[in-house]
């Protein structure tokens, strides 16, 4: 499931057509040493693509607030874990 298009109850999968699947997105910006995961559908893929990580989040602000109220749902690797 897009987290985006559950956020804001859309019907992904009629939306998406035949693209069913799911990309695995990492976000820069939200945390402050650690990259934040996240599975978009292609469209919102596509979207954050296009305008950017800031701006998406800026279109997305359910998406901001889930992920604050939910950290480790979004937890990902560090980039620090690989610099020793
Ligand atoms: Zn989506």
């Amino acid at each position: 499931m897009c987290v985006v298009c559950d956020l804001y109850h859309v019907d992904w999968r009629f939306k998406n057509g035949k693209f069913t699947k799911l990309v695995k997105v990492n976000l820069f910006r939200v945390f402050s040493k650690k990259v934040a995961n996240l599975d978009l559908c292609r469209l919102h893929d596509l979207e954050i693509f296009k305008i950017g990580e800031v701006r998406f989040l800026a279109n997305y602000m359910k998406l901001v607030e889930d992920i604050e109220k939910n950290r480790t749902k979004y937890d990902g690797y560090s980039p620090l874990d690989s610099v020793s």
